[in-house]
């Protein structure tokens, strides 16, 4: 979009919805992040908090340093198709959310005021701790962040890139050394154990695109 002579007013001015590797999930009236209110990850019991939480602290480490202000909390229930209160992530679990084997869920809390993020579920699928399904530890880490970054405003960044007409499994753009964007669909993410779990810099990009949005709408 070209703006002649900044005639465009600051505040009204029309949210970044994609960029390279990114794609915020305006289609659920999400478009920003705030870089003030707080955003809380809750569990289902305390059992799903120890054993989530080791797969969580490298990503919100990276949110913090990005401006979220986001941190890991407690157990706390939340009814069935039910969003949790303002600001909260939650972390359950069931067996094939999608009626999938091998797929979990995140979705944001849909059209929240002003498009601020305003929390989400995230229910993983059973099936990756019973052993039933088969889910090498790099998948299973990016898996937890790539719900959680649906929480936060950000959908799949697949595009169309061999002009068959449609954006295809894992049809991402990539960094150096292959690396999908974590949002990529079915799934994408770091694959060395150093790196899994942790967003790339698509993912960030996306991020800070989602907090400048909230910057520049005026909306905390
Ligand atoms: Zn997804």
């Amino acid at each position: 979009m070209t703006c002649a002579f900044g005639v465009t007013p600051e505040s009204g001015a029309r949210p970044a919805v994609r960029g390279t590797g990114f794609q915020v999930a305006s289609r659920l009236g999400v478009t920003a992040v705030s870089p003030v209110r707080p955003y809380t990850v809750t569990f289902g019991s305390a059992g799903l908090k120890t054993r989530y939480t080791p797969y969580l602290t490298a990503a919100a480490r990276q949110l913090r340093e990005a401006g979220v202000r986001i941190r890991i909390g407690g157990g706390e229930s939340v009814a069935a198709d039910r969003c949790p209160p303002r600001g909260h992530i939650h972390y359950t679990q069931a067996y094939r959310p999608v009626r999938r084997g091998g797929y979990s869920l995140g979705l944001p809390c849909t059209a929240p005021p002003d498009g601020v993020a305003a929390g989400g579920v995230v229910t993983m699928d059973s099936e990756y701790f019973d052993g039933t399904w088969d889910i090498a530890p790099y998948k299973l880490r990016n898996t937890f962040v790539h719900e959680l970054l649906h929480t936060l405003g950000l959908d799949h960044p697949n595009r169309d890139l061999d002009g068959d007409g449609t954006a295809g499994p894992y049809e991402c753009v990539t960094g150096p050394g292959g690396v999908r964007p974590v949002m990529c669909s079915p799934n994408g993410g770091h694959r060395t154990p150093e790196s899994a779990g942790r967003l790339t810099r698509f993912d960030l990009d996306g991020v800070r695109a989602l907090l400048a949005n909230a910057q520049r709408q005026g909306a905390g």
